[in-house]
């Protein structure tokens, strides 16, 4: 599974981070983007994507 994250879109939440810890970071202004997606489970990813209040994170099969 691949993940894209709009880095344009992302408010710095960090849910992304806390529901798929190693998938995602953060940079020093808190904008996340995307590391290794097989650093987590495919369960962690689309929990990911469900809690990103931005709607940032979109995964793709
Ligand atoms: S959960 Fe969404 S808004 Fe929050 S850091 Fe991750 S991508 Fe950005």
């Amino acid at each position: 599974m691949s993940v894209e994250l709009e880095s344009t879109l992302c408010v710095s939440a960090a849910e992304c981070i806390k529901a798929a810890p190693g998938a995602f970071a953060q940079d020093e202004n808190g904008i996340a983007h995307v590391t290794d997606p097989s650093a987590a489970s495919d369960d962690a990813l689309r929990l990911a994507e469900a809690l990103c209040p931005a709607m940032a994170i979109r995964l793709v099969d």
